[in-house]
């Protein structure tokens, strides 16, 4: 069995579907293990690390990749939305290619697997089950992001963040808020306890609150509508009431004046993010306090972010709209990752035989199959009057209806300066 993992070349992503770790742990399931040159070194992982550890370092993706059974990736290859499917060129036909693929946000491309009998999976369709957990890249990513996010938004707010008492005086510490209390913003709630800031926070999963406050931070709560709990039964948030929508900018309004620094989070699966922070909050904020935007790839929660550019509005206040946050910590975050997609793959192997025996018919491969036999066969990604003949999951699906939605970009509004992010623009 070989497996193989090339470069990545998307910008701004750093991270590496394999580390030396897991090119051993392949290894003892009976694998081996090609790396493309340079695959590692955006994550401080150069190429004698692998070989060290065991793998076959090859100069090309084409060599790379001849006679591999299993491809891992980070994020999908490129296909005719975005530079032509010549991205799969190189792919064996056949070969099992496991990533993160966002089919959701731009499901054009899937039909290029079938085409090539691809057999695609997508991490992030992975059912949230506890078996999955070790596999879970969502989670082990998003907790990275919500720490960086904190990182970041300190180094770029002039003040201290913690309460110093000096005999020159006293120094308050300051105030971050966190707007998504999911598995970034309680990392980013932990990680700005820790550096000594007075935390707030608000999630629209009334369950959330508890979590919130078993953290140290207080949760600052919108009266929900009767009998609503903000979330599916997948439990993730749902898109909330028009009257909800108008008590949280008014609440919000009120609690964001006051504060230094704003972390948002906010997602809804399957819709575009939802806009938290508007033109008319920014303006009541103090000059110098800091928003750092996590949502900004899928539309944005802040009306006034930009991806990839630090703004700084007309009353001073900074936005800050990194891509892909947890590739600013690309050797944590590809360890994390990498190690999420051997327990996954592992599942496909007969620990006795060391060959590849995959049951089709265990929810998390079924859950996270996206195409098979030269077909598309995930629900959430059939037309309406076919997923019922297809492979089905178990799990509850909180995308299904809204596969046809693509993340807009929210608007832009009124940036008076823009500094460009330096990281964000490098050749990968
Ligand atoms: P996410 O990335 O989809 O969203 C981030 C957060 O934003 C969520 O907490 C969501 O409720 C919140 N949000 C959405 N709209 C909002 C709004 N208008 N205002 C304020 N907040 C808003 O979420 P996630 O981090 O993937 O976590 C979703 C849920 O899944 C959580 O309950 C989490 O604990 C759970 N989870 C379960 C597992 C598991 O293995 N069982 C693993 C990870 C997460």
């Amino acid at each position: 069995m070989k497996i193989a993992i090339p470069k990545e070349r998307r910008p701004h992503e750093r991270r590496v579907a394999v580390v030396p770790d897991t090119v051993k742990r392949f290894a003892q399931l009976g694998a081996d293990v090609s790396v493309e040159t340079g695959a590692g070194e955006n994550a401080a992982i150069l190429d004698y690390a692998y070989a060290e550890a065991g793998a076959t370092v090859h100069a090309t993706r084409a060599e790379t990749f001849a006679g591999a059974d299993i491809i891992l990736k980070v994020q999908r290859p490129r296909t005719t939305t975005d530079g032509g499917a010549d991205g799969l060129a190189d792919y064996p036909d056949g070969v099992i290619l496991v990533a993160l693929h966002n089919p959701i946000g731009d499901p054009i491309g899937v039909e290029h697997y079938a085409a090539k009998n691809i057999v695609g999976f997508a991490m992030e369709f992975l059912p949230r089950i506890s078996r999955a957990q070790s596999m879970d890249v969502l989670s082990s990513q998003a907790n990275l992001a919500g720490y960086k996010a904190v990182v970041d938004g300190a180094a770029q707010y002039g003040r201290a963040i913690p309460m110093m008492m000096t005999a020159a005086g006293r120094i308050n510490p300051a105030k971050v808020f966190v707007m998504g209390a999911g598995v970034a913003g309680l990392q980013a709630i932990a990680t700005a306890r820790r550096i000594g800031a007075v935390v707030s926070a608000t999630d629209v999963r009334v369950a959330s609150k508890e979590e919130v406050e078993s953290l140290g931070a207080s949760f600052v709560m919108v009266e929900p509508d009767v009998d609503e709990t903000g979330e599916t039964e997948g439990g993730y948030a749902k898109e909330m009431s028009e009257g909800y929508k108008r008590r949280q900018v008014e609440l919000v309004a009120k609690h964001i004046a006051d504060q230094d620094i704003v972390i948002t989070t906010a997602l809804i699966p399957g819709r575009p993010a939802p806009v938290l922070i508007t033109d008319e909050m920014i303006a009541l904020m103090r000059a110098g306090t800091v928003i750092v935007d996590l949502a900004v790839e899928q539309g944005g929660n802040v009306t006034q972010s930009k991806g990839g550019k630090i703004v700084t509005t007309e009353n001073g206040v900074i936005v800050m709209g990194h891509y892909n946050l947890p590739s600013r910590l690309a050797a944590d975050a590809s360890s994390l990752y990498a190690r999420n997609l051997f327990n996954f793959v592992e599942l496909m192997i007969d620990k006795k035989t060391k060959l590849l025996a995959i049951d089709w018919e265990d929810e998390i491969i079924a859950g996270s199959c996206l195409t098979r036999d030269g077909k598309i066969v995930h629900p959430a990604l059939l037309p309406q009057d076919q997923s019922g003949d297809e492979i089905q999951s178990e799990t509850p699906n909180d995308f299904g209806e809204d596969i046809k939605i693509r993340s807009e970009a929210a608007e832009q509004t009124a940036a008076q300066t823009e500094t460009p992010d330096p990281d964000q623009d490098k050749p990968i």
